[in-house]
Formats: structure tokens, sequence, C-alpha cells
């Protein structure tokens, strides 16, 4: 049984999949993650996020679920600021880099997911970009018109989130939280309201944007928000199994994507909302604007192994906040050094192919660890009692953990088993054939040759293993 929090409605809940076959909650999940703006390197904040995204979807395949996963690609419409003021992100990069937009979403999108490959974050089934959904998104805006959710102003189409009732159900219908004291607000002339939000921004008269559209409304391009609206239902169809992203996006950007579904279709969007907290930095947010970001490269440069950051990440709760230091990157890279070196002392007999009650056990234990709101410091904290266990075979230890890493993701299969010689192997077959004839000297004999062999039979009660002395 899995159970999640789910942010609607803050508890946690019980998982089960929207799709039914026959009757029953079918094996199919449908995965929705915001993705990156791609105007500049993701940093690792952002990563974590990502691996957060990445360990639940292990976690639904370790329980037998297919998941469709969906990440989308923001190549236009993300403002400087969530308030719908400043510049679009993409075209300040553009200005920065002097490049085009499209060069510099390019080159963005395959940094990321080079960063993604490095941590072993399996890629999603689909990826998607904003530009790609244009006309889907206007269809959502003339929905949003038609049934009255809309007002024009100069500056571009917006929604009057007033209108809706249930404005705000992600966070308890709080109003909008209040800018910091001392902080310049920007604010839209025109807009009624301060949580309404741009559906469609209009090009500026006098300033030639590289990325716009012509529209029912006048040239310009997509707010942010719509645009996962339109590529969720796109590609997994509303409503969808669960919607991911970092605890940033609950305010605005989940609020205004599930105002704009209940708005046109009379739906919540997704079942679950799952929110990875923030990765910190000397007390603050990483982010770009704190000007305290570090990247996967930067790690390299520094000697560190990609994977010891995602073991960092492994072993703090994804809803808690995680801080950054180098030290805390080089325990966590020592510890994964000391992982492998444990595993690979197990590894150099073949995995069990049957279990021990013990190491029943021990699977049990861990699936209730992640099947509760993926509590994978208390798995990882398991797998490490369990490699130390002196009632363990060697060979369970290793399968169990190679089977634990499918939820970990730390390459433990490329820790091979050392290969026994078939010389050996056709020696143990016959003696354990010898055996079972209660031909007990022969097969000792047999077991003598193995030994000169530089090798050990062992019978245990999983039948008998065979160790390199
Ligand atoms: P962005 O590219 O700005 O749209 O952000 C991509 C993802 O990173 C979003 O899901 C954000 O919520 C998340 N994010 C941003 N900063 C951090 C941080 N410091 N720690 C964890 N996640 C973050
Ligand atoms: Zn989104």
């Amino acid at each position: 049984m899995l159970t999640l929090y789910n942010t609607l409605g803050r508890k946690k809940q019980i998982f089960k999949p929207l799709r039914q076959t026959q009757g029953k909650p079918s094996k199919d999940v449908r995965l929705y993650c915001c993705g990156p703006t791609v105007y500049y390197f993701a940093h690792i904040g952002n990563l974590r996020s990502y691996l957060f995204e990445d360990f639940l979807k292990r976690i639904l395949a370790y329980n037998g679920f297919s998941v469709k996963h969906v990440m989308n690609i923001t190549d236009v419409g993300h403002l400087t600021s969530d308030a719908d003021t400043g510049e679009d992100k993409l075209e300040k990069g553009a200005a920065r880099e002097k490049k085009t937009v499209w060069e510099v979403a390019e080159f963005y999108t395959t940094q990321f997911k080079k960063d993604l490959a490095a941590l072993n974050v399996l890629p999603p089934n689909v990826w998607i970009k904003a530009t790609d959904t244009i006309q889907e998104q206007i269809d959502i805006i003339k929905i949003l018109e038609r049934k009255g959710f809309t007002y024009t102003i100069s500056d571009g189409v917006y929604f009057d989130t007033t209108k809706l009732k249930n404005y705000g159900v992600l966070w308890g219908n709080k109003k909008p939280a209040k800018m910091k004291a001392g902080a310049r607000v920007e604010v839209v002339e025109g807009k009624k309201n301060a949580a309404d939000f741009a559906l469609w921004k209009f090009s500026l008269k006098d300033q030639k944007r590289q990325m716009e559209w012509p529209s029912p409304w006048g040239i310009g391009f997509p707010g942010w928000h719509t645009e996962c609206v339109a590529m969720s239902k796109k590609e997994l169809g509303l409503p969808f199994d669960i919607h991911c992203g970092g605890i940033d996006h609950i305010q605005v950007h989940h609020t205004n994507e599930i105002a704009q579904t209940q708005a046109a279709y009379g739906i919540m969007m997704a079942n679950f909302w799952m929110h990875g907290d923030f990765l910190n930095m000397r007390g603050e947010k990483m982010a770009k604007s704190e000007g305290n970001i570090l990247t996967v490269d930067v790690l390299k440069e520094k000697g560190f192994n990609p994977l010891s950051y995602r073991y960092l990440c492994l072993s703090a709760h994804y809803r808690s906040k995680l801080a950054f230091s180098f030290e805390s990157l080089q325990a966590a890279q020592n510890a994964l050094n000391n992982f492998y070196k444990k595993v690979a002392e197990t590894a150099s007999v073949q995995v069990a192919e049957r279990w021990s009650l013990r190491a029943k056990n021990y699977k049990e234990r861990f699936l209730e660890f992640v099947n509760n709101d993926l509590n994978i410091p208390q798995a990882l904290a398991l797998t490490w009692k369990m490699l130390d266990d002196k009632n363990l075979a060697n060979q369970e230890k290793y399968g169990l953990a190679l089977d634990f890493d499918k939820v970990f993701g730390l390459d433990l299969d490329k820790i091979k088993a050392r290969e026994t010689p078939k010389e050996v192997l056709d020696l143990a077959e016959q003696r354990e054939k010898l055996r079972k004839a209660k031909e007990w000297q022969l097969a000792d004999e047999i077991r003598k040759k193995i030994e000169k062999l530089g090798y050990e039979v062992e019978d245990t009660a999983q039948g008998p293993t065979i160790k390199q002395n």
C-alpha cells in the first residue's frame, strides 16, 4: 500500500490510479512534472526537485505501476516576476548571450538533459515544449473567455480570480502572500485583483519579440500557467494522477493551473499534488536571484561524482529542507564510496535465487519505508543495516542491494559479481549430484578439487554457494 502526502488536502493518502480496468484501479499512472525554464543552467536546487520526482517514479515502478511521465520545457512565457511583470526569461537570456531565443532554449535543454543523465534521473516518456502547444493554449483561453472568466487590459488577457469560488484551494484558499516589506511592487495597470494572472500577454508596441504569435486578442505570447494546462492535457488527458513541482509552485503556478482547469472544464486537474522542499545554501533557498547557485558541472570540476549529490538527496526526506555545503557533499561522497565497497564485498558470489525469511523481511521493511510517503532516508539506513547483518548470506545481500537500487538509482548493477570459472561451476554441479545420490566420499573429493582451484563450496539453507578464497 503506497501512501503519498497530497498537498491538496495537506495529508497523506493511499495512492490509487484514477483509471479503471474492469472496475478496478488500473496499473497505469499518469505523472506530470513542471520542467525547467531553459534560459540558463539548472542549478542543483532545481535538480533536487527532479531527483525527488525520479524517486517517486521509481517507487511507483517498484510497486508494479506503469508510469507515463511527461515533462515540459518552458521555452516562452515565464517572466522574471511571478506577478506577471518583468521580462520573459528566454528573451533576457538571448540578449545576454547574443543568440536567438531558439538557440538559447536548445542549448540549455541539451545541458539540462545531460545533468539529469549525470544524476541517473530517468528521462520522462514525453518531453513537450511550450512553444509546440500555442494553439492548444489559445483554445483554452477561448473557453475561459466564453465562460466569463477573463478580462482584457492594455497589457494582455487576464484571469479574474474572484469569478472562481474555490480559488486557491491548493493552499487552503488563503489570500496571496504579501510582498516583503520594502520590496519593489510592480503592478500591472488595470489588473483588477492582485491574484489575477495573465493568460495571454501582448507584445510591447515598441519592442519586437523573437517569440510571438497571432491570437484572437492580438500578437503576443502565452502566460506560463496556461502552458502547463495545455501540455498536460495534450499528453495525459485531464484529470491525471500526479502533478509535481517544487514547493514554490504551490502558491502561484499550480494554484493558477488548477484555477484554469476548474473554470474551463469544471474538474480538478490532478488527483495528487506533490511538492519537493528546497535545497538551501548558507541559510537561503538556492536561487539565481540569491546569487548562490551551483551546477552539476561545478561539482564535477571540484572532483565530485554527481551521484554523491544524488546520495545526499536520498538521505533527506523530500518534504524537508536540505542544507547544502561542500562538507555535507564530501560526507555523502565518502558514504557512497563505502556503500560501493560494502556491496562489492558481497558481489563475489551469485545472486540468491531463493530468499530466506530474514531476507524477505528486509524486502518487506524496505517496501514499507519507501511506500510511507517516500521515506528513502529510512530505506537507506535499513540497507546499511542489511549489508552489515552477519546472519544474512552474501548472495542475499547482493541480491537485495540490486533490488533496492531500482529505487536508489546508484548504479549498483555496475558492481559485477566476479565471474566464477566454468570449471568450478561444473565441479560444483557434479558434487551436488553426488550429494543428492548420498555418494559422500566422491562428493568430498570434488570439494577438495574445487578448493585447489581457490574456491570454497558452502552448503546453506538456500542451496550450495561458491566463494572465492
Ligand atoms: P524553474 O526552472 O525556475 O521553473 O524551476 C524548476 C524547478 O526547480 C521547479 O520545480 C522549482 O520549484 C524547483 N526549484 C527552484 N529552486 C529550488 C531549490 N532551491 N530547491 C529545490 N527546488 C527548487
Ligand atoms: Zn508547470
